[in-house]
């Protein structure tokens, strides 16, 4: 298949190396001055995205994607799918689509998650909105970059899907980080609370398989000094969209809205900016009742 890839970064760049390397064509572009092996450089996203089956973008906001979408939608053949891998706000996810569907094309919402190492490992897990016609051309280009893709419905249910895991997963870190912090002031061994929880009712991801007391369980980034993993920065930024959205929807979000703004004052005025999401647990060991 031929293949455009717009957006080659952390994220962007081993999921073009993987198409490559699966035998697909791919032809990329980066505002950056990247190179991806396997993959041929264009010198426009109008250029990497003319004469392609499929068009990836892997970018960083809704408004980058908007302006993206604009230039190279014309440019793209009837019958070819519009990917988005990219977590956006719900409301640019359906307005590109939007444009894209006017345009003769497909259209796909498809943010990810399991981060740089999922990406590099072809281990991603895609959540889709859009046309079935479009999930189907798409379909083993998500086995190549992923292990699992769920159709979650319409254009924007996506993002929808996205926002609302990582909203569960923000507000669970916290409160697992919180308790860690409390167990600790109680004179409550941390193995001894990991094994309990882990198999009892308070247990969740956050817990059991990405541990944020280093030394327990799987290993994770709090074993490597808070190094992401999971940055704090992008948590926040899915935390946002998240309250975004539930404005827009009209929807009570109030732990997701607590979390939004603990990750805002960690990242914006602590030291949380660029250390993993889970680096909440040193930061609760530091402070006491407020
Ligand atoms: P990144 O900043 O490393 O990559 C974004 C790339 O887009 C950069 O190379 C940048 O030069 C390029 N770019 C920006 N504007 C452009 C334009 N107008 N035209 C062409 N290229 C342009 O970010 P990333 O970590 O790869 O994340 C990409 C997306 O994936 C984001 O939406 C992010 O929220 C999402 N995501 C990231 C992770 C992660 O762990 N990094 C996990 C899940 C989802």
């Amino acid at each position: 298949m031929r293949i455009g890839f717009i957006g080659l970064g952390n994220m962007g760049g081993p999921m073009a190396a993987n198409l490559a390397k699966a035998g697909h064509e791919v032809i990329g572009f980066d505002m950056a001055d990247v190179a991806v092996d396997g993959v041929t450089m264009a010198e426009s996203g109008a250029a990497a995205a003319k004469g392609a089956e499929v068009v990836i973008t892997m970018l960083p906001n809704g408004q980058i994607l908007r302006s993206v979408a604009d230039e190279i939608i014309p440019a793209m053949d009837k019958g070819a799918v519009f990917l988005d891998c990219s977590t956006v706000d719900v409301d640019s996810a359906r307005a590109v689509a939007e444009e894209a569907l006017a345009a003769g094309l497909s259209a796909l919402d498809a943010p990810v998650s399991g981060g740089v190492g999922g990406a590099q490992g072809g281990t991603l897990t895609f959540m889709v909105g859009g046309d079935e016609t479009g999930f189907d051309i798409a379909k083993p280009l998500f086995d190549i970059m992923g292990q699992k893709a769920v159709h979650c419905g319409p254009s924007g249910n996506g993002q929808a899907a996205k926002i609302c895991n990582n909203m569960i997963l923000g507000a669970t870190m916290i409160v697992t980080c919180e308790a860690f912090a409390l167990a600790d002031k109680l004179g409550l061994d941390r193995q001894a609370m990991f094994d309990v929880v882990s198999t009892s009712s308070g247990q969740s991801w956050s817990m059991t398989t990405y541990c944020p007391a280093p030394g327990i369980g799987p290993k994770s980034p709090s074993d490597n000094d808070y190094q992401p993993g999971f940055a704090a920065d992008l948590m926040l930024k899915d935390l946002r969209l998240a309250q975004q959205a539930a404005e827009t929807a009209d929807a009570d979000t109030p732990l997701g809205q607590a979390a939004m703004k603990l990750y805002a004052q960690f990242v914006e005025q602590e030291d949380g900016k660029g250390r993993d999401f889970s680096a909440m647990l040193p930061r609760f060991e530091k402070r006491g009742h407020s």
